[in-house]
């Protein structure tokens, strides 16, 4: 019945409602360590429905291994993660569901290389949300369309540019209609000029209502469109606040001498 369900979804809603009156995103004292290296320390961290969380830091702070926990890329010592109210599953289809809900992009383009535009978004639709090859294209156009690039639906990875190949990759993440989207420091790689068009699509995405957690170093777009900064440090989540206070009224030195080795 779950797949019947799945099949006959309307093309139309790129924000996934939930129903639960949770917190879409919840990790309770969760530890991990890589070895002796403690790389998450208690880390609490709640986020609704239609929020946009802005994760920033040093480098090596955790940052990265904090949202890889999230669709379970990393394992964790001990804690508990939800995902809109869900307990992560351990394995097997449970965990590709889980990993469907939870849009994920890295620093670097990973795009199918050997597949066209068209493929690399409708590749997961048609495998794991089981849509025929039509509507699965239909959505894509869609997406490649919200994102500026249905021109190149036809063309191979390499034949775009790394601001387009984002913008690809944020689609490809939108196709299976997440329930929050993960960006890690989704611009770090780019060259400057392309930057701001991969913005525009997070913000516009944000305005949208997406749920989002973003890491990155880009502190114009934390200021427009973070709902919530939170500063990592060490492995722990040292403040949490909205942009303006987080700026302008830092609470902690490693927060201080972290911005003003940035701004
Ligand atoms: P950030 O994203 O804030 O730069 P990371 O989460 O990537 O930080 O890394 C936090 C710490 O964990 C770093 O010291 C890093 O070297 C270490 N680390 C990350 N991934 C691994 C891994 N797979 N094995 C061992 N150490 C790791
Ligand atoms: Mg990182």
């Amino acid at each position: 019945a779950e797949k019947q369900e799945e099949e006959t979804r309307p093309v139309a809603p790129l924000v996934p409602g939930n129903d639960t009156g949770r917190p879409l995103v919840e990790l309770t004292h969760v530890e991990k360590h890589f070895g002796d290296l403690h790389v998450l320390k208690d880390i609490n961290l709640t986020v609704n429905k239609g929020e946009v969380l802005v994760v920033v830091g040093p480098s090596g702070s955790g940052k990265s291994t904090m949202c890889r926990t999230i669709n379970r890329l990393e394992t964790i010592d001990s804690g508990d993660i939800r995902i809109d109210g869900k307990a992560l599953p351990q394995e097997g289809r449970e965990l590709a569901n889980l990993r469907a809900e939870v849009g994920m992009v890295f620093q670097s383009f990973n795009l199918f290389a050997n597949k066209t535009i068209l493929d690399n978004v409708t590749l997961a639709p048609i495998k794991v949300r089981h849509m025929d090859r039509k509507e699965a294209e239909k959505l894509a156009m869609d997406l490649l369309a919200r994102v500026g690039v249905d021109s190149q639906a036809n063309k191979m990875p390499s034949q775009l540019s790394g601001g387009q190949q984002q913008r690809v990759a944020i689609a490809r993440a939108l196709a299976m209609r997440p329930k929050v989207m993960l960006f890690d420091e989704p611009t770090s790689a780019l060259d400057p000029e392309m930057v701001n068009e991969v913005l525009d699509v997070m913000v516009e995405l944000a305005h949208e209502g997406m749920t989002m957690i973003c890491v990155t170093h880009e502190m114009g777009f934390a200021r427009k469109a973070a709902d919530r900064i939170v500063f990592m440090a060490n492995g722990q989540i040292l403040e949490e606040n909205t942009p303006d206070e987080f700026f302008d009224h830092p609470k902690t030195e490693r927060a201080k001498d972290f911005l003003s080795k940035i701004l």
